[in-house]
């Protein structure tokens, strides 16, 4: 809720008061759930293009599997969210999401200015990190919302799709020890 402070002068003495801007107060929590919802349908649908990207760029085969079963994944994740929409008795559209705009285009990037091997792909794999942090964070908001808002079957759906972010998480962390191992043994080689 915006809070607006006025100053006006009244004769000499200045009178400052608060006021609450007319808009903000018809906004409820079901809207900005709402919203927010919209933003991480926008990212898991551009996450789907942006993933088979990544897996064709991917040098080490381990790490495309593992985008591979991510896009997988992630195209049912948009099923889930629709479901959501549903629960909320609207209809499912996706908002433009700046952040993950940016952090797509990160990885982009990545796969330009850098060519095929086992130091691209650790590059890879800290992009990826960052989608994904950014998505647990997203759907832990969205799922404490949906239980504040009395929607528990949207909360369990929402806390699911938030484990298999932070899976996906945990996949790819141990995959950068492998890779950023052989990215080092690149190194050495070359030395
Ligand atoms: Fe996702
Ligand atoms: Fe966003
Ligand atoms: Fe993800």
């Amino acid at each position: 809720m915006k809070t607006k402070t006025q100053t006006r002068t009244n004769g000499s003495h200045t009178v400052k008061s608060a006021t609450r801007s007319s808009k903000s107060s018809k906004e409820t929590l079901e809207d900005i759930f709402e919203g927010t919802l919209k933003d991480i349908y926008w990212a898991e649908k551009h996450l789907t293009k942006a993933l088979a990207k990544m897996s064709k760029a991917a040098y080490n085969e381990e790490l495309k599997d593992a985008f591979d079963t991510h896009l997988e994944e992630t195209e049912r994740q948009i099923g889930k969210l629709e479901k959501c929409f549903e629960l909320l008795g609207k209809k499912a559209v996706a908002k433009k999401c700046e952040a993950m705009e940016g952090l797509i285009k990160e990885g982009e990037e990545q796969i330009e200015e850098h060519d095929e091997g086992h130091p691209r792909d650790a590059a890879l794999i800290g992009a990826a990190q960052k989608v994904e942090h950014y998505e647990i964070s997203a759907y832990g908001t969205l799922r404490t919302m949906a239980n504040v808002l009395g929607m528990t079957q949207c909360a369990e759906i929402l806390e699911e799709i938030k484990d298999e972010e932070a899976v996906t998480d945990v996949k790819l962390s141990e995959l950068a020890d492998k890779i950023n191992n052989l990215a080092c043994e690149v190194d050495e080689e070359e030395v």
